[in-house]
């Protein structure tokens, strides 16, 4: 599932492609993708789906695409009206010349000068959205950016206060946003702290690891993965991280160990991770 560093990418590649060029008209392969409100479930389509779509990008030019956490939102010249972008899953945005027959599981395309830009989606979870107010929307019960507003140590502290173990409180977006699963892991592997720590117990110390690591790990994502086609690990693309979904530890060549936490996996190594 897509994460901050995911987004980011994505967000990067549709500013490269549109370049604030006008969207010339909508192709529309699967209207159950234009979602009425910011959903997983193709049953929420919106009511006029084509039509809103239509009305949010053509004969507009596009904006610089903004993200917030996990959250892609895309305005076309009325601000802030526009589209929220979902990728759900295991959604992504692609770039085809005008003639090239439509991707696999090509959901809706933006027809530009030149080239079309594809929204695919293998599970349908992922979907764009019509909003009247974009900025707004991709707030919404969202805590500060990981990755451009990082938390220094103390606010770290903050942050993660409480008995929960410090994995479940890092993936809670209210608090913290945009870090998921993966990016979570890695960098409390990177950090030495285990997964099962309550964040109450961490130190002064810990916290500054934390604090310096987390966007660390975010950064080294985003400059690794930034790639025209990027392919996410969980549908078979290579697994660039330390533990997540490894087996053995590259820093001390132990035994990766997983635990279940809130219904996750957290990969981890229990010798470098205390
Ligand atoms: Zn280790």
């Amino acid at each position: 599932m897509p994460e901050l560093p995911e987004v980011e990418i994505a967000r990067r590649q549709l500013s490269r492609w549109t370049a604030g060029d006008v969207v010339r008209e909508v192709r529309v392969l699967d209207a159950a993708a234009i979602r009425h409100k910011r959903s997983t479930m193709p049953r929420d389509a919106h009511p006029d789906g084509v039509r809103a779509l239509e009305a949010a990008v053509v004969g507009r030019a596009a904006d610089e695409p903004m993200r917030l956490g996990k959250r892609l939102g895309w305005t076309f010249g009325e601000a802030p009206r526009g589209l929220q972008l979902h990728l759900g899953m295991t959604g992504q945005w692609v770039r085809r010349a005008p003639a090239d027959e439509p991707p696999r599981f090509a959901k809706l395309g933006l027809v530009l000068d030149g080239r079309t830009l594809w929204f695919l989606d293998s599970r349908r979870f992922g979907c764009v959205v019509p909003s009247e107010d974009v900025p707004r929307e991709l707030a919404e019960g969202l805590g500060p950016d990981a990755w451009l507003n990082p938390p220094n140590a103390e606010e770290l502290g903050y942050l993660l206060r409480g008995r929960r173990p410090v994995k479940v409180t890092l993936l809670d977006q209210a608090r913290l946003a945009g870090v998921g699963n993966i990016h979570a892991a890695e960098a409390l592997w990177r950090s030495g702290i285990s997964p099962e720590r309550a964040g109450d117990d961490l130190t002064p110390a810990e916290l500054a690891r934390l604090a310096e690591e987390l966007p660390a790990q975010l950064d080294e994502a985003i400059r690794t993965q930034d790639t025209d086609e990027f392919q996410y690990v969980t549908q078979g693309g290579e697994n660039p991280f330390s533990v997540y979904g490894q087996h053995r530890c590259p820093r001390c060549e132990g035994d990766v160990a997983k635990l279940a936490q809130s219904g996750r996996t957290t990969w981890w190594c229990p010798s470098c991770q205390q």
